[in-house]
This record gives structure tokens, C-alpha cells and sequence, in this order.
């Protein structure tokens, strides 16, 4: 590409996230809403008028097709003879039910159906805008669709990156004068995690039973999980992987994500306490993790681009990055109990919090030469905030139990309890408008009796 048309493409790129830019589609414009002209995140729904799964992209309160866009003409894949893939027909990435094809074209072909859509979906362009018929067919109501999981999973990973986190649950399942293991401040703690039971927001999730050992007690019993917790996280995908002993260097990893979701990591802490010594926790994390449905990419995040906390001590050069790194993500908890007429807020935090970057956790990830795959999930670890009301997990919030939360209209939590549906919220505030991940919700069903 030429200097010129180089610096043609960013000024296209940035016009994409101008604050001022407005949709046709009116319910874009509500400055609460998620998912404005500037976000344009990717996911995969259907709906009864077409019940196949294909890849979507939410605007308001709709969903645009990107199948039937392509199949209409409207969405060129910008350059497919530039990327390392069989582009043989573009709707067939986009009819696909997971977007994993369509991410491994490459970060030049998301920019280009970025600004694309962007401006198809202007309040100035006409073509979608002024034909009925057209819209009718490239247009879902969010309300009227299922969405699915919006990625095919090679691997899940989840870091343990907040150093507040870190430091309660050492305290609380250690000893709080040693809270912090000196390994934490050198590198981004991580083990990885079990692909298989990530679903998409809205699975029901059964209260795991397993191994429970009281403190009195010689042994374990097994019997339902007593201490079912959530954990507050984001996600990253990867966007290019990696070969096999080529590690990503830390400044370069950015360049590997396609976006981010909002991550429910279900815990269950009696497990845990009882299997995590000294692999790491294994059965109390397995049973489930819920996603958002919709992937934000890192193009609409980049104007929530800030400085991360400082690192002390200064990491080893292969995890340091110049300039900033964290992004500016408000998060919630809300917990409804089953019946219950409202939620309540059970926490506030913001991810900017957090100690280690993603572009750090995936430098990391990789120094071994470890491979990473596209579609693979990366979890941030809980994201708990300096004060009492912005913790990221039931066990920190209530202290193991100790201080239980009061609910909206009566009631108290310690930990969860069947019938409870939880859900995580997240969305960075611009001027006038926010930058949302939508819902990340799960209810909890009772466990299968136990018969251990
Ligand atoms: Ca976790």
C-alpha cells in the first residue's frame, strides 16, 4: 500500500468511530444504547424466518445479515487475493455459524466491512435506508433472533490479572500477610481452561456437584456445590494466531485480537478450596463459562484506549510495551432472584484496573512457543476494584460468605442460589453515545441429585 492511500485507509478507519455520526436506524442514536453507529460488533443469529445460523452484526435494536448483504452485493471482501485463505465466495464466510473463517481473512478485511457497514448504516446513505424491501431482507430485530455462540473455540485460557483479586482470595484462602505469591508481580498468571463448556449467554447452568471437604473433616463428601459463585471477567479472541515455538512479542500482540466479550467464569469455591492444591483449580471451573454474544472489536474500542497501572517491578523485557495498553470498560453484576420483580446491582468496576495487559497476557502466553489458534478465548481473570462494592466475585463481595449482600425488595446472598440468574453488563462511555457488549447472562439450575 502506498504512503497516500495508506493514510486514505486510517482517516476511513477513524471516520468509522467520529462520535457524530448517525444511523438511520433510530434506536442507534439513544445515547444508552449498546450498540451505536460507532460499535458494530460481530456475532451469529438466526431467527424464525431463517433458522440457520450466519453472522450478524448488531446496530440499534437489529441485527444486519451480513449473508444476505453479500448475497445482494452490498459487502465486497475488500482485497481477497491479498489474504492467506480460500476466498471462493464471500457469503459463504458469513453464512457460516461461527466467525472464524471471516476473522482469519485477516484485520484488513474486518476494517473493510467495518467501514463498509458504517457507511450503508449512515443517516446520509440511501441504499438501505429508502428501499423497504431491501431492509425487510437484511434487517432482524434483535428481540425476534437467538443469538449463538458466536465463535467455533480451539482453546480457552483464563489469566489471574487483578492484583486486587489476587490479593483478596490469597488472603481469604492463605494468609493475609502473604496475600500475593512473588511470582504474581513478574508475570500474568494463567492456566488453561476447558473449551468445551463455554456457551453463549442465556444457557441455563447446572450447580456442579463434586468433592466437597468441610473443615472438621477427614475426608471429602460429594453433594452439590454450596459455595456456586460468578466471576466478573472479560474475554479476548484471537485474531491471527501463532505457529507452533514463535512466540508473539508483547508489542506486537494487539495486532493478534479481533475484539472482546464480556466473560462469566462460574466458580465453585467449595470445590476449589478442596481440588486447587497443587494443579490449580480443575472440576470448580469446568462446568461452565458464559459469553456475550456479540464480539466488540478493538477498532471500536480504541478511543477507550488508556494508560494501564504502573508495574512495579518493571517487568522483563519481553513483557514490556510502550504507550497504553488498558481500556476504559465500566462493568456490573446484577443478580435476580427467581420471582424476584428487579435485579440488584451486586457490583460496580472498570477493567482499566487491571495489573497485566492483554497484550502482556498473550506475549506471555506465547514465550514458551506456544501456539495459539483464531477463535481461541482468552479470560482476563476477576476484575475487582480497589473498594468493597467493586468486586468481581461473590467470595470477595460477601468475604468467603461472612458479609452477605442484601437484594433489591428483600433478601440476602452469600453465594448463589438456585433459580438466580446473573448477569454482566459492560460498555465504555463516549460523548454522547456508549460503546456496549450487551448481556452476559446465566440462571442457575438445581443440581442432578447427588448419589456419590
Ligand atoms: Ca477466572
Amino acid at each position: 500500500m502506498s504512503a497516500a492511500s495508506e493514510q486514505q485507509a486510517a482517516a476511513a478507519l477513524a471516520a468509522t468511530r467520529d462520535p457524530s455520526r448517525r444511523s438511520w436506524i433510530d434506536a442507534a442514536n439513544d445515547p444508552a444504547c449498546d450498540f451505536p453507529i460507532q460499535n458494530l460488533p460481530f456475532g451469529i443469529f438466526s431467527h424464525p424466518g431463517n433458522t440457520t445460523p450466519r453472522v450478524g452484526v448488531a446496530i440499534g435494536d437489529q441485527i444486519v445479515d451480513l449473508a444476505a448483504l453479500s448475497d445482494a452485493g452490498l459487502l465486497i471482501l475488500p482485497d481477497p487475493s491479498a489474504v492467506d485463505f480460500d476466498v471462493t465466495n464471500a457469503a459463504r464466510v458469513f453464512a457460516n455459524p461461527a466467525l472464524n473463517d471471516f476473522i482469519a481473512l485477516g484485520r484488513d478485511t474486518w476494517r473493510g466491512v467495518r467501514k463498509q457497514l458504517s457507511a450503508l448504516l449512515s443517516s446520509g446513505n440511501a441504499t438501505l435506508r429508502d428501499n423497504e424491501a431491501l431492509r425487510e431482507s437484511m434487517l432482524v430485530p434483535i428481540a425476534e433472533a437467538t443469538l449463538h455462540l458466536p465463535l467455533q473455540i480451539p482453546g480457552y485460557t483464563d489469566f489471574y490479572s487483578s492484583k486486587e483479586h489476587a490479593t483478596n482470595v490469597g488472603a481469604m484462602f492463605r494468609d493475609p500477610k502473604n496475600a500475593l505469591l512473588p511470582n504474581w508481580s513478574e508475570m500474568p498468571i494463567g492456566y488453561n481452561g476447558r473449551a468445551s463448556s463455554v456457551v453463549v449467554s442465556g444457557t441455563p447452568v447446572r450447580r456442579p456437584n463434586g468433592q466437597l471437604k468441610l473443615p472438621d473433616a477427614d475426608r471429602p463428601v460429594y453433594g452439590a456445590c454450596r459455595k456456586l459463585d460468578i466471576e466478573l471477567e472479560t474475554g479476548f479472541v484471537i485474531g491471527r494466531g501463532n505457529s507452533l515455538g514463535e512466540p508473539i512479542g508483547c508489542e506486537d500482540a494487539e495486532d493478534h485480537i479481533f475484539g472482546m466479550v464480556l466473560l462469566n467464569d462460574w466458580s465453585a469455591r467449595d470445590i476449589q478450596q478442596w481440588e486447587y492444591v497443587p494443579l490449580g483449580p480443575f472440576n470448580a471451573k469446568t462446568f461452565a463459562t458464559t459469553i456475550s454474544p456479540w464480539v466488540v472489536t478493538l477498532d471500536a474500542l480504541e478511543p477507550f484506549r488508556v494508560a494501564q497501572p504502573a508495574q512495579d517491578p518493571q517487568p522483563l523485557p519481553y513483557l514490556r510495551h510502550a504507550g497504553a495498553h488498558a481500556f476504559d470498560v465500566s462493568l456490573e453484576v446484577e443478580l435476580r432472584a427467581e420471582g424476584a420483580a428487579a435485579s440488584t446491582t451486586i457490583s460496580r468496576t472498570n477493567f482499566r484496573h487491571m495489573y497485566w495487559t492483554m497484550a502482556q497476557q498473550l506475549a506471555h502466553h506465547t514465550v514458551s512457543g506456544c501456539n495459539t489458534r483464531v477463535g481461541d478465548l482468552m479470560g482476563s481473570g476477576t476484575i475487582s476494584g480497589p473498594t468493597d462494592g467493586s468486586f468481581g466475585s461473590l467470595l470477595e463481595l460477601t468475604w468467603n460468605g461472612q458479609k452477605p449482600v442484601a437484594l433489591d425488595g428483600g433478601g440476602k446472598r452469600s453465594f448463589i442460589e438456585d433459580g438466580d440468574e446473573l448477569t454482566l453488563k459492560g460498555w465504555c462511555q463516549g460523548n454522547g453515545y456508549r460503546i456496549g457488549f450487551g448481556a452476559c447472562a446465566g440462571r442457575i439450575l438445581p443440581a442432578h441429585p447427588a448419589q456419590g
